[in-house]
Parts: structure tokens; C-alpha cells; sequence
């Protein structure tokens, strides 16, 4: 089948998957504490995921990140991940991975390492048991840590994504970063952005650029500059001193959007063809419609077709541009 070209001429090859909106945590830059979640009904079926995932694959998809909300509190998510393996078999999949806030890794990490899954993405923003319970609300520290031992007993990378915030985790940087080194974990600090209405003041006062973070890092060790892209907004570092690879995602201080590879389904079978923009198309009604998967894929063509050329997010002069209604864990972050 023709691969998915978008019109800048960027090959489309990886597909993130957001398979739920809810979420045993309530992470305060992600989610307002008394969310309203989607019914159950509105909700892709795991069969309906498996047939629009399978799509993608077949048209040159390699790499599928599962995420939410918390991707492993939907129910029978492990048929879903057993059922994606047969793509690694065959090959035509390159990686199957999640991001996680690592609460169930302790029941499924396993199962994950068995369904193929070699890496996971584990969000943390701090190592402070007090501070940790503030920032998502719900969460226990000690019971995300214990998720993340599992994961790496199962043999699974573990890597570390921390939400940049000012005020709240400047102060555990070297901390975060020796731990992480201690761990063998890979690191990447991400910026807060403008994601869902939790109020303009509120996400002023939350950026902590990512420019400010890294010279902070420069000033205890040596960064390396890396080359190395995955076709998304990452840029890399490596610290002479301790080896480790440290990432950053710089969507408001820098914008990457030229060599982006990527477009996100919500769980309703939405597609966004940006992160950072409203346009999307409906996959599910195609999905619905035919049982044959033609008029899904030319659904899925004319989609990839629509790709803008990046994101508007933009926090210059103190306002708030670009900013989305949509809250990150609908997208899928
Ligand atoms: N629940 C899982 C987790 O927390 O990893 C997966 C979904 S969560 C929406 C994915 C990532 O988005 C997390 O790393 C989270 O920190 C990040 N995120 C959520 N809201 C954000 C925001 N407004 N700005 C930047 N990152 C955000
Ligand atoms: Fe849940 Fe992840 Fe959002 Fe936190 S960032 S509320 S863990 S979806």
C-alpha cells in the first residue's frame, strides 16, 4: 500500500493512540480536579481500535505509542497489546510502546514485556512523596515507584518524562537527574502547554522554559549536543560526566514542527493531525460504515492530506496564544 505522505512531503510513521480520557490521577496542569470523562459508549471498542491501528500499519505506520488519559486503567488493555504483537511479528511494526504515569506497571508490566513492549515512557515530575500527591492530586509516589521497579525487573527501558514547572520541581533538577543516572532511566523534561482551560494565570505562573533548565545543566556538567531525531519535538543531550541521555521538548521556546512524523486518534476515533491545532477528522463513522476497510483508509488519506505545517502555541508578551480547549489527555499526550 502507498505510504502517508502529508503535504510538506513528511512520511507519516508513527500513530499515537489515546484508548481512554480517564485517569486514576488528576495531574493539576493536565486535568481540573472534578473532570467530566466521555460515556463509556462514545468510546472506540478494543476491536474498533485494533482495526484503525492495523489500517495504519498496513499504510506504513512503525511505531505506535498507546497512551490517554492513563492507558492502563481501560479495561482489557492487555488483549488490546497482545493483539498489536502480531504486527511486531510480522515486522511491519517497529515498535509498540506506551506512556504511562506508572501506577498499574506494577500489575502489567509483565504482560506488557510479554505482549513486546520494550520501552515505556513513565511520567514523573518529582521524587517528593508531598509535592507528588499536590501535583497529581491523586497519586501515590511510593506506589509509582514500585510500578517502575516492575517494569525494569520485566526488563523494560524506563524512560522518565518531567513537566518543566516553575516553582514546583526547579529545585530537584540534580536531584531528578542523579536519580535517573543512579536508575539508568533516560530523562526528558517537557514544557507546560497551553492544553485545556485551567485558567491563563495559572499557566503563566506553571512555565519554567526549558532554556533556563538547561543552562542551569550546564552549569554542573558537560552537555554533548546529540543528532540523533525520532521525527518528533525531542532534542537531546548527553552529560559527559554520567553518560545519560537527557531529553528536551521545547514546543513553546523552539518549535520543531518541520520534520514532524506523527498524528494522534483520541478514543472516539478522532483524528489530529497536530497536537497543537482544532482540525481533525472523524475515523469512527468510516470505521462504523463498512466492515471493509476501504473507505476507512481513503478516510485516513484524506486526513493526512489536511496536515498543517505546525502548531501556534506561543506564550511570548505574557498572553497565552494558540492555546487548545482540548485538555492533553483527550489527545492523547
Ligand atoms: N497518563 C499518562 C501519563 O501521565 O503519562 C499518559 C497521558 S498524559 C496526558 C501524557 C503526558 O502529557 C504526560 O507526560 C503529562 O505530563 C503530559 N502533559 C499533560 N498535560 C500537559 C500540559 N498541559 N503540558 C505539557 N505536558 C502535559
Ligand atoms: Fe492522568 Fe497523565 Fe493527565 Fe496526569 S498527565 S492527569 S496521569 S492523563
Amino acid at each position: 500500500m502507498t505510504p502517508l505522505i502529508d503535504p510538506f512531503a513528511r512520511a507519516i510513521s508513527y500513530l499515537r493512540v489515546s484508548v481512554t480520557d480517564r485517569c486514576d490521577f488528576r495531574c493539576t496542569y493536565c486535568m481540573t480536579e472534578h473532570m467530566e470523562f466521555l460515556p463509556k459508549k462514545e468510546l472506540l471498542t478494543l476491536e474498533e481500535l485494533d482495526r484503525l491501528c492495523s489500517a495504519f500499519v498496513r499504510m506504513g505506520v512503525e511505531k505506535l505509542r498507546i497512551t490517554g488519559g492513563e492507558p492502563l486503567v481501560r479495561r482489557g488493555i492487555m488483549t488490546f497489546f497482545q493483539a498489536m504483537s502480531r504486527h511486531l511479528e510480522t515486522g511491519a511494526l517497529k515498535e509498540l510502546t506506551l506512556t504511562t504515569n506508572g501506577s498499574q506497571l506494577g500489575r502489567f508490566a509483565k504482560d506488557l514485556a510479554a505482549a513486546g513492549v520494550r520501552r515505556v515512557n513513565v511520567s514523573l515530575d518529582t521524587l517528593d512523596e508531598t509535592k507528588f500527591a499536590r501535583v497529581t492530586r491523586w497519586g501515590r509516589l511510593p506506589q509509582v515507584l514500585k510500578g517502575i521497579e516492575a517494569a525494569k525487573a520485566a526488563g523494560l527501558k524506563v524512560k522518565i518524562n518531567a513537566v518543566a514547572l516553575k516553582g514546583f520541581n526547579e529545585d530537584e533538577l540534580f536531584r531528578m537527574v542523579e536519580w535517573c543516572a543512579a536508575e539508568g532511566h533516560d530523562l526528558t523534561f517537557i514544557e507546560v502547554m497551553p492544553m485545556g482551560d485551567m485558567g491563563e494565570a495559572d499557566r503563566l505562573d506553571q512555565y519554567w522554559s526549558l532554556e533556563d533548565l538547561r543552562s542551569r545543566l550546564a552549569e554542573h556538567y558537560t552537555l554533548i549536543h546529540l543528532a540523533e531525531r525520532t521525527g518528533g519535538p525531542a532534542r537531546y543531550v548527553q552529560l559527559e560526566e554520567t553518560g545519560q541521555k537527557i531529553g528536551f521538548i521545547t514546543p513553546l521556546s523552539h518549535n520543531f514542527c518541520e520534520s514532524c512524523n506523527r498524528v494522534r486518534l483520541t478514543c472516539t476515533g478522532e483524528l489530529y493531525m497536530c497536537l497543537g491545532q482544532e482540525d481533525r477528522a472523524d475515523l469512527r463513522a468510516p470505521l462504523r460504515a463498512s466492515e471493509d476497510d476501504a473507505v476507512l483508509a481513503s478516510a485516513i488519506r484524506a486526513a493526512i492530506a489536511r496536515k498543517p505545517k505546525g502548531h501556534d502555541f506561543d506564550y511570548s508578551r505574557q498572553t497565552i496564544a494558540g492555546q487548545t480547549l482540548r485538555h492533553m489527555s483527550h489527545t492523547g499526550g
